[in-house]
């Protein structure tokens, strides 16, 4: 799956959601549709459709925000028909939803194998059964690993969502979650720090104390092994921190947690710095040269040149270069220590 293939989504918040996760509140953080679905979302179909036309760029319509396959199904199927009869005509390249692990069974894989879908991201969330059940997602592990292969099985691509910092979460469980994910071989990997969101059951949990978000830099400490382990094994992390969505920024709607518009950026920028760290294996001083692709160079030089400061400051080199170098592809990365 190439991660960077056009989605023209369709948001739908909470449509079709059995109850409300503790951690969600998809009418705060999304500018989604309301009123009667079905038409809402042909209406939202339709004026993609029309952008695609005088762009003439297709692309996969996307189904997010709510729990797509657990929609009354005429909606389902309604929805999907529509979807089809614009795939059909070359607007749209296929489709794509999210939807709860527990609502993609065997029953409701025959029904959309009859659609041209490509892909399915499962909002996993964790493959700890003891951090589902304290966030009480209402279903286990297990549960996620059978929807994942009903996934495979149809040769549909697979995405899975995963969430640090859920309540009874720790770095070492969500290393483990993140492990029994690549076991499961999905196309890509989306990766949220849970946030508090005001009128979730996280604020009510915040404000008595019962629970406490991880911070900026406790989710980047999380997340940059996770994304090493993703590296590895070939997996992409499609995304990493929630889609800046404007309603996201309004005023007191992320009441605590790492919310940055730039995740994604900090967790790379920390991972090339543990990785060049690494590298030196505890040399220090004098002056530092570092190249590498230079599509790298900003995640190198990290946010207000801090990795140039930590390897200045912290490592006690004096000068340190960063330079772009064409001939080097993917990731490596060349050091030169000089007097
Ligand atoms: S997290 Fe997903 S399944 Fe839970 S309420 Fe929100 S949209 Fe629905």
């Amino acid at each position: 799956m190439n991660p960077k293939k056009l989605i023209y989504p369709v948001f739908l918040p909470q449509a079709g959601c059995p109850f409300q996760c503790v951690y969600c509140n998809q009418f705060a953080v999304t500018s989604g549709e309301s009123g009667d679905l079905l038409t809402a979302a042909r209406a939202r179909l339709d004026l993609h459709a029309e952008q695609v036309r005088s762009s003439g760029r297709p692309g996969e319509a996307a189904f997010y925000g709510g729990t797509f396959t657990a929609l009354p199904q005429p909606v389902m199927t309604g929805i999907l028909d529509h979807a089809a009869f614009l795939v059909d005509r070359g607007i749209f390249t296929g489709i794509r939803f999210s939807t709860r692990p527990d609502c993609l069974g065997e029953d409701i894989c025959e029904i959309l194998a009859g659609f041209p879908v490509k892909t399915i991201e499962l909002g996993a969330q964790s493959l700890s059964d003891s951090v589902l059940g304290a966030s009480r997602r209402g279903y286990a592990a297990q549960q996620v690993i059978d929807a994942s292969a009903c996934v495979r099985r149809r040769g549909w691509s697979l995405g899975i969502q995963l969430m640090a910092g859920l309540p009874g979460d720790s770095a070492s469980i969500f290393l483990e979650s993140v492990r029994r994910t690549i076991a499961m071989g999905p196309d890509f990997v989306r990766i949220y720090p849970a946030l508090v969101l005001k009128g979730s059951r996280l604020a009510e949990m915040f404000s008595s104390g019962a629970y406490r978000p991880l911070g900026l830099d406790d989710a980047i400490d999380w997340v940059v092994p996770g994304f090493s382990m993703l590296l590895h094994a070939g997996i992409p992390a499609a995304r990493m921190g929630l889609h800046a969505d404007p309603a996201l920024n309004r005023p007191g709607v992320v009441l605590a947690g790492a919310n940055h518009p730039a995740f994604g950026y900090l967790v790379r920028c920390r991972w090339w710095r543990d990785r060049i760290e690494k590298e030196l294996g505890g040399r220090a001083g004098g002056s530092l040269s570092i190249r590498a692709a230079p599509n790298f160079i900003s995640e190198i030089i990290g946010p207000e040149r801090c990795n140039i400061g930590y390897f200045e400051s912290g490592l006690k080199f004096g000068k340190v270069q960063v330079k772009g170098d064409p001939e080097l592809t993917g990731m490596q990365f060349i050091l030169k220590i000089s007097d």
